[in-house]
């Protein structure tokens, strides 16, 4: 068997150290190439010293100074590279066969892009870069022979309850016979809480997810059900559904991490522990089944299995995710950018919890007041990105 090379972008993330720890349990069938951090650079020599990789990236200077600084072992040095255009040409590298996508936001879209571009096995974990260029990065996986295998537990869920024969697909049009996709939302923290109760919610208390350990600005996502509707618009474009045929559920134990229903009436659904490692493992082994270190699934234990209905006026955001896609793309990335912008803020303290959402609300308004114009490149789209994250410093403080 063929050992696979593998690129994680953004390893010293949640998901990156899930997808090191897969790795490390198969060491026939896995080999590090590179990886990338941001700030947390004594962790990434850590990193890189337990894998043997050929290659880190680093944001500046000073973090290749540091990184060397850190290196302790008597192993060679990986070789240091620097800045972002170093990012997505190591995403395109020769030498990887895989990449993970695990950075956060949209400063990722250019390096999983790139991935894309050079026809790699994309894991997809960074669904910021769908939302801000859904149809340009899935004309990339077509247009050039990659490979893309959802991470986000939902997606990759339906991925699962979807028929592929085995290989990864990039569709045109919505899967002949189904009929929904039904994504699971855990509800986040507050579920049981009304809007109006929040206003002094904490980072801490916003990012005490009840059944998932994740990143900060995810976590905060979660809480909003901004994330969830972030991946209404990742399922728009990874399964080339209409944004009516998705429907969102609300879930507490995430158990089931998704579904989708058929024409026929059946609905099909994945099921397990709320792991990371089981889609990581997947999108790693696909289409073998691989072990993920996860333990076995006890559904006496968990009991009971609930549902129920989102309340938009609960999670307003939620409802600004359907309202930007059905404007268009333009919408979505000043959506994701705007967001960015309030959970960084409300990560300071800088910003109320409840002011989240009349930011979101804010930029869609101003945005709505921009002549109409296409995204057909990365500049197209990074160029309103930057444009909104000028304009969203003003909501911020409004
Ligand atoms: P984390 O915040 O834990 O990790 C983010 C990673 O991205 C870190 O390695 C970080 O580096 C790096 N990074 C941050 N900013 C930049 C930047 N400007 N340029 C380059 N690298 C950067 O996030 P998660 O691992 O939780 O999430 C990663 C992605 O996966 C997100 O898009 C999230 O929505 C998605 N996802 C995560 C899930 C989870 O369970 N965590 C579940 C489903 C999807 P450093 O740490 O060194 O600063
Ligand atoms: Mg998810």
């Amino acid at each position: 068997m063929k050992s696979s090379r593998i690129t994680i972008l953004g390893s010293t993330g949640s998901i990156g150290i899930n997808t090191i720890d897969v790795i490390a349990r198969h060491p026939d069938r896995f080999s590090v190439y590179a990886l990338s951090a941001h700030s947390r650079i004594a962790q990434l020599a850590v990193q890189a010293q337990e894998t043997n990789a050929k290659v880190v990236v680093v944001p500046t200077d000073h973090a290749a100074q540091l990184f060397k600084s850190c290196w302790h072992s008597k192993n060679a040095m990986p070789e240091i590279r620097v800045g972002a255009r170093a990012l997505a040409q190591t995403a395109a590298d020769r030498e990887t066969d895989v990449v993970m996508a695990a950075i956060v936001g949209a400063a990722g879209l250019p390096a999983a892009l790139s991935a894309a571009q050079a026809g790699k096995r994309v894991l997809l974990a960074n669904k910021e870069a769908l939302v801000a260029a859904g149809s340009l990065f899935m004309a990339a996986v077509r247009d050039n022979g990659a490979e893309l295998l959802p991470i986000d537990s939902e997606h990759n869920a339906i991925f699962q309850c979807l028929p592929h024969d085995g290989r990864a697909f990039a569709p045109t049009a919505p899967t002949a016979g189904v009929r929904r996709l039904i994504l699971t939302a855990s509800g986040g923290p507050f579920r049981t809480k009304r809007w109006e109760e929040l206003h002094h919610v904490t980072p801490e208390q916003a990012c005490a997810h009840p059944n998932w350990s994740m990143g900060k600005k995810i976590s905060v996502d979660s809480a909003t059900m901004l994330n969830k509707g972030l991946e209404v618009i990742e399922a728009h474009w990874l399964f080339a559904m209409p944004p009516e045929r998705i429907n969102v559920v609300i879930h507490p134990q995430s158990v089931v991490h998704s579904m989708v229903e058929y024409e026929d009436g059946s609905v099909i659904a994945q099921l397990g522990q709320p792991d990371m490692r089981t889609p990581i493992a997947y999108g790693l082994g696909f289409p073998d089944r691989i072990d993920a270190g996860v333990g076995l699934l006890d559904l006496a234990l968990a009991g009971r299995l609930d549902f129920e209905q989102p309340d938009f006026k609960q999670f307003p955001c939620l409802k600004l995710s359907f309202d930007a896609l059905s404007v268009g793309q333009g919408a979505c990335i000043a959506l994701n950018a705007a967001n960015e912008m309030a959970v960084e803020a409300f990560l300071e303290g800088r910003l109320a919890y409840t002011a989240i959402s009349s930011v979101l609300e804010s930029t869609l308004t101003w945005h709505a007041g921009l002549p109409t114009r296409t995204y057909q490149s990365l500049d197209d789209v990074m160029a309103l990105d930057a444009e909104v994250r000028h304009q969203a410093v003003t909501f911020l403080t409004s």
